[in-house]
């Protein structure tokens, strides 16, 4: 009988374990780790448009709080359930511990397509969320964020509904929120320049030009495209995109600039294959498209151990959360091609969330400049830290962010004290 596949959320496991050994801590010391500290699983009953009432799977994991209060978005999708939540939960203490924010981890998901419902039954699926995972959460306890499928506009609602039930306004409950309700500026954007300060970071060390670098990016949603506008203004050649749309190659580089979220991915991919020079390929073919540099920025598990033989990159990063798996990782290694992690790459994202909730502790709002600046600074450093570790200890780049992340949380704590 062959071996029964592990989850995901159980390779990251293995991986701290192998990790926290490598580090030379015993069992006790890590053991915190390799289970969440909470679980909450809720039905959210919603009525409908038409007077029908639907009711919808959600969840709050609370992975782990040694270094702060939990931090992790929430995702709106049909594939949503557990055991994957308990994965992005863990991934995000581990995010936090390397990007240096003083927060643990979280994450949080409602099995659901968002399509599927109209503007108000989804505001009604989200103030029913924030009410039935009230009691654990808190702004110094637990503060949910965007993920997959949720955006401002959501985060806005539940920080009022969550208010409202406070009966005072709380903004650092949530961080993701429009500007005008005490979101920052530059939220929206700080993954997909986190994640391009990071590549091009990363090019340089590798010594590869911008104008002669070709770089395709899988996704064109909040990360993938602005990741490919910021990459493009660093001179970078974009030749390869793809989203829910289709996939389209352009051997000379798109003009990305004219792209923009608020199209959609339709308009958008038309924006795209309008250009001159431009082909339609077969949505498989875009992570196969020879070129410098891949960057998954949609879904997990893209690359696995049945097509990472097919990739065609130097370098891959990881913009999704876990988009190349275990397996695939390691064939991509043995082939030369060098994989950043999403636990660096991504960790823009929760590092503005950070000065988000900064800023409303504080009540007092920063320029953009101020929170590019900052944000840029924290991605070189904790870049910095993955570069020095991976040369002192001649490992993959994951097991270099691992490596200080684990050991953060650990040292963490044991401050804490016995239990
Ligand atoms: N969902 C984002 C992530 O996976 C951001 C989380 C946050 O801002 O708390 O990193």
């Amino acid at each position: 009988m062959g071996e029964k596949k592990l989850s995901q959320y159980q390779e990251t496991l293995q991986s701290i374990k192998e990790i926290a050994e490598e580090l030379g801590y015993e069992e006790a010391e890590y053991i915190t780790l390799l289970s969440p500290e909470r679980e909450v699983t809720v039905s959210l009953p919603v009525t409908m448009d038409d007077g029908s009432v639907r009711v919808f799977q959600g969840y709050r994991i609370q992975d782990n709080s040694a270094r702060g209060p939990y931090k992790g978005g929430v995702r709106y999708h049909p594939e949503v359930e557990i055991e994957e939540v308990r994965d992005l939960a863990l991934l995000m203490s581990l995010k936090c511990s390397v990007a240096d924010i003083p927060y643990g981890g979280a994450k949080g998901g409602i099995t659901i397509d968002p399509r599927e419902l109209s503007e108000t039954e989804l505001e009604r699926l989200t103030r029913k969320y924030a009410e039935k995972i009230y009691p654990i959460i808190g702004a110094e306890i637990d503060i949910p964020a965007p993920d997959m499928n949720t955006n401002a506009k959501i985060m806005g609602w539940f920080k009022d509904e969550y208010s409202k039930i406070a009966g005072v306004q709380v903004p650092g409950i949530v961080t993701g929120k429009p500007v005008e309700v005490g979101g920052s500026l530059g939220r929206n954007e700080a993954t997909g320049l986190g994640v391009s300060t990071i590549t091009h970071a990363f090019a340089q060390n590798q010594k590869l030009v911008p104008e002669e670098t070709r770089v395709v990016v899988q996704g064109t949603g909040n990360v993938g495209l602005i990741t490919a506008q910021c990459l493009a203004k660093e001179g970078y050649k974009i030749i390869a995109l793809s989203n829910v749309a289709g996939a389209v190659y352009n051997a000379n580089g798109f003009d990305v600039s004219v792209l923009d979220l608020a199209n959609g991915d339709q308009k958008n991919y038309d924006l795209l294959t309008a250009q001159e020079g431009s082909e339609e390929i077969p949505m498989n073919e875009l992570l196969s498209v020879e070129c410098d540099i891949l960057i998954p920025a949609a879904l997990q598990n893209q690359i696995r151990a049945d097509n990472a033989d097919q990739i065609k990159a130097k370098i891959v990063i990881e913009a999704a959360n876990a988009p190349v798996s275990a397996e695939g990782e390691a064939i991509l290694i043995k082939r030369g091609i060098k994989v950043l992690p999403d636990i660096l790459c991504n960790a823009g994202g929760v590092v503005c969330s950070y000065f988000e909730w900064v800023q409303n502790l504080q009540h007092f709002s920063w320029t953009l400049e101020e929170v590019n600046t900052r944000l840029i600074a924290k991605m070189k450093s904790a870049f910095a830290a993955v570069l020095a570790m991976q040369a002192e200890k001649n490992c993959t780049y994951r097991q270099a962010a691992m490596l200080i992340a684990v050991d953060r949380i650990v040292k963490a704590t044991k401050f804490k004290g016995k239990y």
